[in-house]
This record gives structure tokens, C-alpha cells and sequence, in this order.
């Protein structure tokens, strides 16, 4: 093994205690992971006052603690608790930031306009954190635009400072949409010096840019899938980073999520009709068929069945897929499950589709962890047309449930999935590339004669999905690396004059 690190993380969401998207799973298993492989993990996240203590064995642990801001001092206090594999977490507790109804926005969906407070005070007081119990990290690993600026502290502020002087910072990019970019106004409380603020690091056409600062400042940059990574670093691409990453040269990359495969193997699933595995498929029949019945589809083995999860957000690309499963569903032999929530046109649609295609679709609107489990498992195929995906998760667990994608060829579902041949019979799904209805309406229809007319082929790209292993031990092997990379990378910038 290599060296052992301290590693101190920086987050605004970790499952179990606050979640919006993928950024909570990996915090809330990459340390876990780590911590296996012999390194004294830490994490930070808010305390949000929506997380019930008592369920996580949470107590408190600092009764005050002062954080410098550019305009004022804040004072907090701070709690802990330990996770799996004994990895601490420390809660930061704010009431004046933290204690509200959402994680970044009210009831109404408006985003709060203290945000580069909230987050800015966040970075500087995980760090402060680490320097009141003594835990000298080698690493800084902060994530998304909430926490990048724990990297611009580091450099700006702490580059003397005894126990964070020498740490690396690495900045994870779960999603480049969301940049976190806020008026100058707040440029004086976020303090971190006029004299850094360019369009070269935090600027962006006079505004603070959040996530570009991050980028900027920290010594290594990943994001969550090397397609993705890609796509975010070629020129003129929508979100407006690729020269920024460009400079970061090869010290931005991307590295896979990972799997939790003990939440998500249908060997183990408890919330499945029967436990099935590669070499005991069963199983999975009986899951169709509680799967047809739960929908008030006709129960019938022989007709394939398209399942599809995630919130109805532009990205996802269900305003694409609801044209095409309106035509594949007069046109072929299928049926088709939905489980989702999100815009109000695209729900209403997706609600009122059972009433239109009686017995041959299905749908529910609202989240269901068990129902998505239940759909992973019943499913022949898995349809995710998203216009874009930093990772995308279902795609994966789709393949470990004999369940084959179809997915749009990007981020990470380019990554996972392998496109059949139809000459070998080889490949884990079914992909298209074209971000428009006719390409998924295409692609279903390619999918589903391959089930009625190749099913020699079906069978060999089902053990072949169900063979994959995207478990967390292997994302966590990269992430070790880039850590190493990282902290050689600081140890050169040190040797730069100043
Ligand atoms: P994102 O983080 O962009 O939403 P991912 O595919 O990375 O997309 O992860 C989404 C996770 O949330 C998956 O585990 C998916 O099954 C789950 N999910 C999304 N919508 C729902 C829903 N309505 N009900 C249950 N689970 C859902």
C-alpha cells in the first residue's frame, strides 16, 4: 500500500444525512472506502436542521469555535458522529445559516441569497476544524462549487499555517452546471483579497465564480466519469469551463462513481419479489411478473418490459423519451414503467400514460427508493436518454440486475455502457447519440427486436451486464493516486518564489 493520508473532506451533502444527487453517494462511500485502505478519512458537512441526531448517534462535540471571515468572525459550534468503518463526521452547526426547511433553496424552489455565505463560510470552517483538533491533513478534498473555496483558503490564507500549510487540495466535479457564481457584493465577506480576484481565477464577467476559483486554486481536479470530463474540457461546450480545465492540463481527468453493492445486488435485495444471480436467473421472472402486477400491466413473461428512474429535469432528457414511448407504445409489442418526479408538464404526462395505453404502461410520480429497486430488478431494459451525465448511477445498477441499458452515448453512461454488436452478440446495451425523440424512439425499437429475434445474443449480453464491476475498492484505488499526484503537485508549487 502507499503512503497512509490524512484526508480531510469538505461536502455540502453525504448520504445518510443530507442528500440532493450524486455528490451525497460518493462522500457518503468514498471515505468509507478509503478509510479500508489504512487512511484516517474526516469529513465536514453542515449541520442541517433537518438531520435527526438521535438517528446517527450524532452528539456534540465542540461547544464554540470562531471562523474569520473577509468582514466578520463567525462563531459555531460543531458535532459528531462516527459511519461505517469508523469514519467521523463533524456537523457544523450554524443556525443562521443552517438551520432552515432546504439545503440550497426554500419550499418554493428559490435558491437562498446568502448561498456564497453559507458555502464560502463552509470551506473556511472545515479547515478551521482541522486545525482545532489537530488533524494535519495531507489532502483537502472538497466537492462541487459548495466547498471548492476551501481550496483558494488553502493557498491564499493558510499557506504558513502549521497544520494546513502543507496540505494538497484536490476538487471533485460532480456536475459543471452548477458553478456557484454570485454578485461581487459578497467578494469582501467571502475575503479572499481583491488582488485575487480575476477573470484568470475567481471572476467571471465581474460576478465571484465559485467553482472556476476552485478549479484554479486546487492542485488536482477530477470530475466523475473521463467522458465527462471530456465533454467539460472541449472548446465552446455549454458550460463554460474548457479553458480553465484545459490549463489544469493533465491534472484533470475523471474517475468513475462507484457502485454500492450491498444496496445494490440482486443476490442480497431485500426489497425485491425474489433474489436472483447470474447463474440462477429465476428470480428475475418472478420480479417481472410483481413488477406487471404492481403496475397493472398485463402479466406476461414474453413481452419486454422498458423501465426508466430520475428527475424530470431538462438534462435527463424525458421530454425527449415521452414522444418516443408514446409511438413505441402503439407500434411495438413492449410495456414501460416510469418512476420520477420533477416538472409539471412532464409529470402530468408520464401520470396521464397508463390511462392512454391501458395494461401496457405504467407509471409513478414521486421518489420510492423500494420502487426503484423493484423496477431495476423486473425490467428487460433500462432506458436513460439524458442530454448530458457526469455519471449517472442506474445505468450500472441496471446491468447488475440482468437489466440492459439504453442510453444516450455521454458522460458516463458512454463510459459504462458497451454498445452491442450485432455481429458477435457482444456488449452490455443499447446506445444512440442523437439528442432527439426519433434516436430513442429508434433505439428502443433496435432494442426490443433484438429481444424477440436474437435472444442468443440477449442472454450473452445479459452475463455479460451482469459480469461488470464498477464496486467502490476500484474508484477508490484512482482516487488514492490522484491524491499522490496531488500532493506532488503542491510540493512543486511550494518550490515556486513568491
Ligand atoms: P442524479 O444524481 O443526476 O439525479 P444519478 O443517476 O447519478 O442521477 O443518481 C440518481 C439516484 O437517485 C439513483 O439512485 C436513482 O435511482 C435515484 N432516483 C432518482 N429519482 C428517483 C425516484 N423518483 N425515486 C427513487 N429513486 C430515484
Amino acid at each position: 500500500m502507499s503512503k497512509k493520508l490524512n484526508i480531510l473532506m469538505i461536502s455540502s451533502e453525504m448520504v445518510p444525512f443530507a442528500k440532493t444527487g450524486g455528490l451525497a453517494d460518493v462522500v457518503g462511500a468514498l471515505p468509507v472506502h478509503l478509510k479500508k485502505m489504512g487512511h484516517d478519512v474526516r469529513v465536514v458537512i453542515p449541520n442541517y436542521s433537518m438531520i435527526p441526531h438521535a438517528d446517527y448517534g450524532i452528539t456534540p462535540f465542540i461547544d464554540f469555535m470562531n471562523v474569520w471571515m473577509g468582514t466578520k468572525e463567525e462563531y459555531c459550534r460543531v458535532h459528531n458522529t462516527r459511519i461505517k468503518n469508523d469514519v467521523p463526521v463533524y456537523l457544523i452547526e450554524h443556525d443562521l445559516f443552517f438551520n432552515r426547511w432546504g439545503i440550497y433553496h426554500d419550499s418554493d424552489m428559490n435558491d437562498y441569497i446568502d448561498n456564497p455565505k453559507r458555502f464560502s463560510f463552509l470551506a473556511q470552517a472545515g479547515l478551521k476544524l482541522a486545525e482545532n483538533i489537530d488533524f494535519k491533513p495531507d489532502i483537502v478534498h472538497v466537492h462541487d462549487w459548495q466547498s471548492a473555496l476551501a481550496a483558494a483558503y488553502l493557498k491564499i490564507w493558510h499557506w504558513e499555517n502549521p497544520v494546513l500549510g502543507s496540505a494538497a487540495s484536490v476538487l471533485t466535479i460532480h456536475n459543471a452546471a452548477y458553478r456557484g457564481i454570485y454578485p461581487k457584493t459578497f467578494y469582501d465577506y467571502i475575503g479572499l483579497g481583491k488582488e485575487n480576484f480575476n477573470e484568470e481565477s475567481l471572476e467571471m464577467f465581474g460576478a465571484v465564480d465559485f467553482l472556476k476559483g476552485g478549479i484554479f486554486y486546487s492542485d488536482l481536479v477530477t470530475t466523475v466519469s473521463p467522458s465527462y470530463g471530456e465533454d467539460i474540457k472541449r472548446p465552446f461546450n455549454e458550460f463554460g469551463l474548457a479553458p480553465n480545465l484545459a490549463n489544469k492540463g493533465k491534472n484533470f481527468y475523471g474517475i468513475l462513481n462507484g457502485v454500492d453493492y450491498d444496496e445494490w445486488s440482486p443476490e442480497i435485495d431485500d426489497n425485491i419479489a425474489a433474489n436472483f444471480s447470474k447463474d440462477k436467473m429465476l428470480g428475475k421472472k418472478k420480479c417481472k411478473a410483481d413488477l406487471q402486477k404492481r403496475f397493472n400491466l398485463e402479466v406476461d413473461e414474453t413481452i419486454p418490459v422498458i423501465g426508466a428512474i430520475g428527475r424530470f429535469v431538462d438534462q435527463k432528457g424525458f421530454q425527449n423519451l415521452a414522444p418516443a414511448i408514446r409511438l413505441a407504445l402503439n407500434d411495438m409489442r413492449i410495456q414501460f414503467v416510469i418512476l420520477g418526479s420533477g416538472d409539471s408538464g412532464l409529470e402530468h404526462f408520464y401520470r396521464e400514460l397508463p390511462s392512454n395505453c391501458r395494461g401496457r404502461a405504467g407509471s409513478y410520480i414521486g421518489y420510492n427508493n423500494e420502487l426503484s429497486h423493484i423496477i431495476e430488478a423486473g425490467c428487460d431494459f433500462f432506458i436513460m436518454p439524458s442530454l448530458y451525465e457526469p455519471c449517472g448511477l442506474n445505468q450500472m445498477y441496471s446491468m447488475k440486475y440482468g437489466t440492459l441499458p439504453i442510453v444516450r452515448a455521454t458522460g458516463g453512461l458512454n463510459d459504462t455502457v458497451e454498445n452491442y454488436d450485432e455481429a458477435s452478440g457482444s456488449g452490455t446495451g443499447f446506445k444512440f447519440f442523437d439528442s432527439s425523440p426519433q434516436a430513442v424512439y429508434y433505439t428502443i425499437g433496435w432494442a426490443v427486436s433484438t429481444y424477440y429475434d436474437r435472444k442468443e445474443h440477449m442472454k450473452k449480453m445479459i452475463s455479460a451486464a451482469m459480469s461488470m464491476d464498477f464496486s467502490w475498492d476500484k474508484s477508490a484505488r484512482e482516487y488514492e493516486k490522484a491524491y499522490e499526484r496531488a500532493i506532488e503537485n503542491k510540493m512543486n508549487y511550494d518550490k515556486w518564489p513568491r
